[in-house]
């Protein structure tokens, strides 16, 4: 076995591309509308217009705005255009970035830079955010080496705000809530927050990835939104993703300040080098055209309007979604959710369970933890399926409450927990096949077969730092080289 190696002939383009189409065959079908996160699809009119305007910009390189005054056009506008909807006064300035993670990585970088220079004496800069807050923020914690203080969070899974005042300590930099959280979709009560921020002269940072192209057409909709934006003046910063509720193509993000005092110490410049001086705003270096371009078009093919429309479909949806699981007796969605973001979870049964009976039916749920849930992110692409999947989730719930449901009774299931089992490396997968016979009780039939099987475990395995090496070790697995045969030639491996 080796590496692959370069086809040593050129392939004909069809050949290429059939290859490509053959690949997808085991993918979440996201067209059909069956996956609730990953894929923000508005159907095929928005996404035309997206790969034209991200192929007129395919090589152009955002890295130096005066070299392409067209992209530095689009991305001032667009950030203006965010900032706008976000209730930004003419102090208000951003940068795109290439999605969520990355400006949170800068939200984090500028407020640790900013303490520096405003608060010299802190030495460990801490960041205090409800433990519902996106894992970015933990990300940028161990990047940046800035203490993450993780508080739990209300019942109704908003931030508490007098317990993470309480956890204020003189290293304190900055406070975060998010508008909403993606686990639960609750807007955090920023107000308070922002008091809280002010009164202790700190930065708050909104988190508002999911919500920020989202919430303010919902409140034009009608519905009462809570504020959480530059309207509230102790908000610093907020981040806010295009290629989420802004239909854009990934890769396109906003992060946006209170002013550009604040934003300088975001940049990143070096004068010293052989290549000429230096500067960059955000984490990458050359910034494909693509996704800025495709930013800038769709937000004016839109226009108000048509995100309004769209926000109307996925609020309907939400709606009917919301209403279908209200009338299961053994379902229910978690707290109030202020958008179109939710999870489901259920008192009586194992929700796991249930998303592998789902998974079973062909939908594509996210297992979360705290409690044990469903995730589900409703786009415009929901709107012809909803009722197919509320007929799918009440056959799933009936068929986890059959006591037949441990034994193995669907193919489907037994391939994915199998699938899964497979990326394990050895020794967890032996591990945890151990452990969960005696958990559930060995029924002789090699367990775990069901993947619920494995999400309970892991939520109940006794100390999580297995956890966490067991992940990393499924991720280098997941990602270790595709070999081949030397002698078959150029072939991947399944
Ligand atoms: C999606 C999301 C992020 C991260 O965004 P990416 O584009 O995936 O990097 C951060 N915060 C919230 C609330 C999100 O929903």
């Amino acid at each position: 076995m080796t590496q692959i190696s370069l086809p040593q002939q050129s392939q004909a383009k069809q050949a290429v591309l059939d290859t490509m189409k053959a690949a997808r065959d085991h993918d979440v079908k996201w067209r059909e509308g069956r996956v609730f996160s990953l894929v923000f699809n508005a159907g095929d009119e928005v996404s035309d217009m997206l790969k034209e305007a991200y192929n007129l910009y395919f090589s152009e390189n955002g890295l130096n705005p005066t070299a392409f005054p067209s992209l530095k056009k689009f991305e001032t506008e667009v950030v203006s255009m965010v900032a706008s909807l976000l209730n930004g006064d003419d102090d208000v300035v951003g940068n795109m970035t290439t999605g969520g993670t990355e400006s949170l990585l800068m939200a984090v970088k500028t407020a640790r830079n900013y303490a520096r220079a405003a608060k010299p004496q802190i030495k460990t800069p801490e960041v205090i955010l409800p433990m519902t807050a996106h894992p970015a923020f933990e990300k940028a914690a161990e990047y940046f080496d800035v203490k993450m203080v993780h508080v739990p969070v209300r019942e109704d899974y908003r931030a508490n705000v007098a317990a993470m005042e309480a956890a204020i300590t003189p290293n304190t930099i900055m406070l975060v809530g998010s508008a909403p959280s993606y686990p639960q979709g609750v807007v955090d009560p920023i107000r308070d927050l922002a008091q809280v921020a002010v009164k202790h002269n700190l930065l708050l940072h909104v988190d508002a990835c999911v919500g920020g192209m989202m919430l303010p057409f919902v409140r034009k909709l009608g519905f009462t939104i809570p504020d959480f934006d530059f309207a509230i003046p102790g908000v610093t910063s907020i981040s806010c993703d295009l290629h989420k509720y802004g239909y854009a193509a990934k890769g396109a993000s906003v992060i946006l300040y209170r002013n550009s005092a604040l934003r300088r110490h975001m940049f990143f410049s070096y004068i010293n080098w052989a290549g000429g001086v230096y500067v960059s705003p955000t984490m990458t270096g050359t910034r494909p055209g693509g996704p800025i371009a495709a930013a800038w078009a769709i937000m004016n093919f839109l226009g108000e309007e048509g995100y309004l429309k769209l926000a109307d479909v996925v609020m309907r949806t939400a709606r009917k979604i919301r209403e279908g699981i209200a009338s299961m007796t053994d379902a229910r969605v978690l707290s109030n959710p202020d958008m179109s973001v939710l999870a489901i979870a259920s008192d009586k049964w194992d929700v796991y369970q249930i998303g592998d009976e789902l998974t079973a039916r062909g939908w594509h749920l996210d297992r979360q933890q705290f409690p044990p849930s469903l995730h589900m992110t409703i786009v415009p692409a929901h709107a012809l399926v909803a009722d197919q999947f509320l007929i799918d989730l009440k056959e799933s719930i009936a068929a986890v409450k059959r006591p037949s449901v441990r034994k193995v009774t669907n193919k489907v299931v037994v391939s994915t927990a199998n699938g899964l089992m497979k990326m394990l490396p050895d020794k967890w997968a032996s591990r945890l096949t151990a452990k969960s016979s005696s958990l559930l009780g060995a029924s002789g039939e090699g367990l775990p077969q069901r993947s619920a099987a494995m999400y309970g475990l892991i939520g109940t395995l006794p100390n999580r730092g297995d956890l966490n090496e067991l992940v990393i070790d499924l991720l280098d697995q997941l990602t270790q080289m595709p070999k081949s045969d030397a002698s078959a030639g150029r072939k991947s491996s399944g």
